[in-house]
């Protein structure tokens, strides 16, 4: 059974599979394109349209749509109402893998069921465990969550094979979303990092500002009418902003003509001023790049040897060349909207060959795979055991009283405390803190109130500001008479599908309190309803 990548991405989402030759291809949409827009709109109730006809629809009708659901994924509490029904970012994100799934069934023939889905690296356990659960609302068979720049990195593989360690940026800029990645590939090995990025900028900014520019020239010469009261003007607008900046890419200077309330006006923009108008959101990621190139040194990365470029922004000229300039190397773009979905399908195909090992031959499709990545058989198996989720992106700790404060002994609720991260941001999953010792704070202390809390920043910090508090539970009923500074043992343990397990002990009396919780996600049986629930969708358009 052939096994699919899919790139579910914020703005738009694509699917790609390794054909007989070996080769990943990107798979088209019912309506011929090679990616499709995130978008769902609700026409009536269980009736939905998806991609393009949703994207064009939700410019006149954005209380019926849903767009860039990917920055909500893993929260809690999010809800979506139309028709007097409620979808979570789970179930949003389910139809949108329904219509890439339907849509490569129908052109292949063949079922779809096993898929490998990417993430940003910088999505946390709850985000990468609600992408899971989306894909198993559609129906499908989750083989793995991949970091979309390890997928970018497979695919740049397959296009040119090298020997030997490489240290790979990717840049990532999208339609909704900036990421830059340094991602580490060696023979069977792929690895992030580090990373960073901005989950609020994308083309969008840069069709804003070419949006705002033709409605000022327009008003400049018409100051008396004001198009921003009409919805369709706006939309139109907003479709040829989008346009212009795309055609600018590969033409150098573009003319449109807006016409409302009888008058019409000629603008011109060329490569330069759409250079001009954006330079402070291209100065903004290039700003973050080096952040992240520093970040890689220290990690012990002294310098990158290849520069790839990922997502439809940056066939924008100005990006390749003051990334080029400010990296020292000419960066490599291929297809750049395409990448991340066929990486997908190259790992998809050799996890699926991992599992399968010792149960015959491998396919045809992966034998061949594996040598146009360099790599002989048993190298390609172990790339695809790998273990994709790759390292947490936010730490988890537990509350501690300072025990400098005078407060902490006669007052503890009033005494500063802070964060003592157990499993750090960067530890990679599933991780085992083994046990960790605190203490009691004050003589006699009847129990102990273990709280688990979250780096809520990109920063790791102590400050309970900068954490956010997730669960707690109680060590009660300790042995009387305890003095103070009694040793107590914590323990973490977070599996990859993100269940927390804390344990504290006082190992003198053996009185012990153990809690799970799981970190994101739906419970079991609202996947349940939710697959059913989805699957009765009729997301024809
Ligand atoms: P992605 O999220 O990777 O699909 O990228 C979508 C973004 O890339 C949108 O903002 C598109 O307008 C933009 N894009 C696509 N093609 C081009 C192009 N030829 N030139 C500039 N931007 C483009």
């Amino acid at each position: 059974m052939t096994a699919f990548g899919i790139d579910l991405g914020t703005t738009n989402s694509c699917i790609a599979c390794v054909d007989e030759s070996g080769r990943p291809v990107v798979l088209p949409n019912a309506i011929g394109e090679l990616t499709t827009p995130s978008v769902v709109y609700f026409d009536q109730r269980e009736k939905v349209w998806i991609g393009r006809a949703a994207k064009d629809a939700a410019l006149l009708a954005p209380d019926l749509a849903v767009q860039l659901v990917k920055r909500q994924m893993g929260l809690e509490g999010v809800g979506f109402t139309f028709h007097g029904t409620t979808y979570t970012p789970e179930s949003i994100s389910a139809l949108v893998l329904k219509e890439l799934t339907s849509a490569a069934q129908r052109h292949l023939g063949e079922p779809v069921r096993d898929v490998v889905i990417t993430v940003p690296a910088s999505f946390g356990v709850a985000e990468r465990t609600a992408t899971l659960l989306a894909g198993e609302i559609a129906g499908l068979n989750v083989l793995d969550i991949l970091d979309e720049p390890n997928a970018a990195a497979l695919s740049y593989r397959e296009r040119a094979p090298v020997q030997g360690p490489r240290h790979l940026l990717v840049y990532d800029l999208g339609g909704g979303t900036f990421d830059t990645t340094v991602v580490r590939v060696d023979g069977d090995h792929v690895e992030v990092i580090c990373t960073g990025g901005e989950p609020d900028l994308g083309g969008a900014d840069w069709d804003a500002r070419v949006r705002d520019f033709l409605l000022d020239t327009f008003t400049r010469q018409h100051p008396r009418l004001d198009p921003t009261a009409d919805p369709h003007f706006m939309k139109e607008l907003s479709i040829r902003a989008e346009q212009l900046k795309e055609e600018l890419s590969t033409m150098t200077s573009r003319h449109r003509s807006l016409a409302f309330g009888g008058a019409v006006v000629p603008v011109e923009l060329n490569r330069r001023q759409l250079e001009e108008l954006t330079a402070d959101l291209l100065d903004r990621t290039l700003a973050r790049t080096e952040k992240t190139i520093a970040e890689a040194r220290r990690k012990g990365v002294p310098d990158v040897d290849e520069v790839i470029l990922v997502g439809g922004m940056t066939r924008m000229s100005a990006i390749m060349e003051r990334l080029g300039k400010l990296v020292g190397k000419a960066p490599r773009r291929h297809e750049p909207d395409l990448a991340v979905a066929r990486g997908a399908a190259m790992f998809a195909l050799l996890k699926q060959m991992e599992q399968g090992a010792g149960q015959g031959r491998a396919s045809r499709p992966a034998v061949r795979l594996a040598a146009r990545m360099g790599l002989g058989e048993k190298q390609a198996e172990k790339l695809g055991s790998q273990r994709a989720t790759a390292v947490l992106p936010r730490g988890f700790g537990t509350k501690v009283l300072d025990i400098n404060d005078p407060l902490a002994t006669t007052n503890p609720a009033l005494a500063r405390a802070y964060v003592v991260h157990l499993i750090p941001a960067g530890t990679a999953l599933p991780a085992d803190t083994g046990p960790v010792t605190f203490h009691t704070a004050i003589d006699n202390q009847p129990g102990i109130e273990v709280e688990v809390w979250e780096q809520a920043s990109e920063e790791s910090s102590e400050e309970l500001a900068d954490n956010k508090l997730i669960g707690r539970g109680k060590l009660r009923d300790l042995p009387p008479k305890l003095p103070k500074h009694t040793p107590v043992e914590i323990t973490f343990f977070l599996s990859e599908t993100g269940l927390l397990t804390v344990n504290a002990v006082e190992p003198a009396s053996g009185r012990q309190v153990r809690f799970d919780l799981q970190i994101g996600g739906l419970d079991r049986s609202a996947v349940d309803l939710a697959r059913t629930f989805v699957a009765r969708h009729d997301t024809s358009s």
